[in-house]
């Protein structure tokens, strides 16, 4: 259960007055080094998947894995896609479990990133899923990732975000106020006016991205001018790093698990001092009570097809399959057919939606009405169709506390 809806989680750091740490997350060390912090200092965190790093990762296959760690969780978190590239990999992720995503078009001039960030938050909103954009452009110096932002830095101005924010219908911005993805040449200086005239013009959280690097000054001066979520890696991958390399000279060449020993160790504790100073530490219940939680729905029908044969059955089952699975905010489509001859209906589909939103656009969405239409609904005679959701004993023994 606490997994949260990430839109409520950030407003309430938003309104009162601290950030969650977004923390890029490259393998399971960083998974459980992160999710130790938030419960160790009871913070809400968002897990967050940089689509960049898919090289070095199977995203598909890390999803279950980070739900899973969100679910045992005891802290409230959120499964963010961080610099999603397109409309299909925001979709994407929101299939495999994110609930929350960011499009990144901010390398496009204005017009091309708000028409490429609206058609994603149409999509995401159908789904449930809050969106972050990005106007202005963060670039990369040195140090993990940078290369992968190269250009030079672009700053965002409240009359562009204001309109931005505007058209699109986005739920967080991500400014660019002076920082830069991965280390700070110098003494980094911030734009902390136009950070407040931006925070003033929107009125909604506001995203740091190139935490790394930041005083602890800089960081609380963020966070009074609207910045609820802080993006954090380099620093992570540099204590990892160095871990590895004290691992080393120690010594330990005799294999792979002596050389990435304690790496969650040396994660978690960046993290949490993090977590700390951005006021997100000792938040978590406060959160859980106040959040709506994230929870899946089941639409199920059971069915019985009558004027066509088994394996024509098998055939319209398998197209659905294939046609269904690709809507936003489907997370899986099992089909089955009744284990008992003697069964009253013969056929199931159970399909997963990520969020109550889904029942309504999964329903007018143009792929199911034309395979509902044309090879359903004309062989599927009898059927029943409900929408269910886990009954939550944890909701409701919060419902019953306030
Ligand atoms: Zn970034």
């Amino acid at each position: 259960m606490p997994l949260v809806d990430m839109k409520d989680m950030l407003q309430h750091a938003y309104r009162h007055g601290y950030a969650v740490g977004a923390f890029d997350l490259v393998s399971l060390d960083f998974l459980e080094g992160i999710m130790a912090a938030a419960e160790r200092v009871r913070a809400p965190v968002i897990l967050s998947l940089a689509e960049s790093h898919f090289e070095y990762f199977d995203f598909e296959l890390v999803m279950p894995a980070v739900e899973a760690a969100a679910r045992r969780a005891s802290v409230p978190v959120a499964i963010h896609l961080d610099h999603g590239g397109s409309l299909k990999s925001a979709m994407r992720a929101i299939n495999l479990g994110c609930n929350g995503v960011m499009v990144d078009a901010s390398h496009e001039p204005l017009s091309g990133n708000i028409q490429r960030t609206h058609a994603v938050v149409e999509m995401a909103h159908a789904c449930g899923v809050p969106v972050e954009g990005e106007l202005g452009y963060v670039p990369g110096i040195e140090g993990e990732d940078a290369e992968l932002h190269p250009g030079e830095v672009s700053y965002t101005t409240p009359e562009e975000a204001k309109t931005y924010v505007e058209q699109t219908g986005v739920d967080f911005l991500a400014v660019s106020i002076g920082t830069v993805h991965g280390r700070m040449r110098g003494t980094p200086k911030l734009d902390f006016q136009r950070l407040e005239q931006i925070n003033e013009a929107l009125g909604i959280p506001l995203v740091i991205h190139g935490g790394t690097g930041l005083s602890d000054d800089q960081f609380r001066r963020l966070i009074a001018n609207g910045v609820a979520k802080i993006n954090y890696y380099t620093a992570l991958s540099d204590v990892a790093a160095k871990q590895i390399n004290e691992n080393n000279r120690a010594g330990a060449s005799s294999g792979f698990t002596a050389l990435v020993k304690n790496i969650r160790t040396v994660v978690a504790a960046e993290a949490e001092r993090c977590m700390r100073l951005w006021g997100g530490a000792g938040r978590a219940d406060e959160v859980l009570s106040r959040c709506r939680p994230w929870m899946p729905v089941e639409h199920l029908i059971i069915y019985n097809v009558e004027g066509i044969d088994k394996v024509d059955a098998e055939t319209m089952i398998a197209e659905g399959r294939r046609v269904l699975s690709t809507i936003p905010g489907v997370r899986e489509v099992f089909t089955g057919a009744a284990v008992q001859d003697d069964a009253k209906y013969r056929y199931t589909w159970l399909v997963r939606f990520c969020h109550p939103a889904v029942i309504d656009s999964y329903r007018k969405h143009p792929d199911h009405v034309t395979f509902a239409d044309t090879l359903f609904r004309p062989v599927a005679g009898e059927r029943i169709s409900i929408d269910y959701q886990a009954v939550d004993p944890v909701l409701a023994e919060l419902l019953i506390i306030t």
